[in-house]
């Protein structure tokens, strides 16, 4: 099947005892048992299974071409539960120093920064990525691509080998580029984690998290078990949306990348705009690899202006379409100065402000964007 008819169909079939087309929406948080004690359901307890969480890891386990998925109520209890949860020889984690801002404040601010031998290198060089699983016993290798803010991509393949060599598991974010522009699972990965508020939800209506795992993971056991014991669940109605999200991911990926690739070409010309990050624009360090690694170059851009986090700033300020919000992959365009999000310890640059391009006609997003830039400089 072609991914566009998996998107639709796996995991979900026409109810037998209705005939409703649409998945049943199942809240009960407990189910009947048997006279003799047994469950004929399969099912027990909400937090343990329900037939809502269960199609809909289904379908995000035959989605990213994996063979078992395990969901939870945010992509951050996801991401938390493969650190607890990978058991492996190292106690090194290496991760990229550029990646999503969440990771950064877990690290730093809960006890998981204590627990693990966290070190941040610059994932686009391949000595610094050896070097660091080189000089510590290493259990996993994080890799986020593109990243964020800056919009980096990350050589999955090679970055995988090289945590393989040292007996470590390479995990992928896959939240920006998704099932649809990017393979994780093809390329090495051991695990693929997704946010699935952004694109898979892709309404901003919606929170949860999901790890896709290959045949035979040593990984599923524990992750079942934080996901039962530890109780950081995807509750029911999230899973449903999710589920009802993914039917329209990979017509909403193509639409997200034709305007994005049309608002990054749009700021490359303007004179206000310093630098345009973006792997679909033939001069970005990324460009070659996306190309090789992805089959779209997904619709999250920054771009710098200059006159640093004031005139910034101030182009936000002036939108009226573009809404200023944080988070991302949803139908609304979002733009947000990360600088000032972040705080001191932020790897974006003042004057950068990054772009969710969402589903609006794209000259209507280049439009707004012109008028709010027209004043600067
Ligand atoms: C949003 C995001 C997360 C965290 O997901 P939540 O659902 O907000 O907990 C992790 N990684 C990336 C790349 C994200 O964009």
């Amino acid at each position: 099947m072609h991914i566009e008819t998996t998107a639709i169909h796996a995991g979900r079939r026409v109810d037998p005892s209705t005939g409703a087309v649409t998945l049943p929406f199942h809240p009960s948080t407990t189910f009947e048992r048997s006279a003799d004690g047994s469950f004929p359901s399969g099912y027990e307890y909400i937090r343990d299974d329900n037939p809502t969480r269960q199609a809909f890891e289904t379908a995000m386990a035959a989605l990213e071409g994996g063979q078992a998925a395990v969901a939870f109520s945010s992509g951050m209890a996801a991401i938390t539960a493969v650190f607890e949860g990978h058991a492996s020889k190292g106690n090194r984690i290496v991760v990229p120093d550029d990646m999503y801002f969440g990771i950064r404040s877990l690290i730093d601010e809960t006890d998981i920064g204590h627990r693990f031998d966290f070190v941040a290198v610059d994932m686009r060089d391949m000595d610094a990525v050896r070097a660091a699983v080189g000089a510590a016993p290493t259990g996993l290798v994080w890799i986020e691509t593109p990243s964020n803010p800056l919009i980096r991509v990350v050589d999955i393949r090679a970055t995988c080998d090289l945590a393989h060599e040292v007996g470590a598991l390479a995990v992928v974010d896959n939240t920006w580029a998704t099932p649809i522009l990017q393979r994780p699972f093809d390329l090495g990965a051991d695990a693929v984690v997704h946010s699935a508020t952004k694109y898979i939800g892709g309404h901003s209506d919606l929170m949860a998290g999901v790890v896709v795992l290959p045949e035979a993971s040593a990984l599923e056991r524990p992750l079942r078990m934080i996901q039962h014991h530890k109780g950081s669940v995807a509750a029911p109605f999230d899973c449903w949306l999710a589920l009802r999200g993914l039917q329209t991911l990979p017509v909403r990926m193509r639409a997200h990348c034709e305007g994005a690739q049309r608002v990054a070409e749009a700021l490359r010309r303007h004179p206000a705009v310093e630098a345009v990050l973006f792997p679909g624009l033939p001069g970005d360090p990324g460009h070659a690899l996306a190309g090789r690694q992805m089959s779209g170059y997904g619709a999250m851009l920054s771009f710098i202006v200059g006159g640093g986090a004031e005139a910034a700033m101030a182009v936000a300020g002036r939108l009226k379409l573009v809404v200023r919000a944080t988070s991302l992959g949803g139908t609304h365009s979002l733009i947000e100065h990360r600088a000032s999000v972040e705080g001191p310890k932020s790897m974006a640059p003042s004057g950068l402000l990054r772009l969710s391009i969402g589903l609006e006609h794209p000259q209507d997003i280049i439009d707004d964007l012109d008028q709010a830039l027209s004043v600067a400089g």
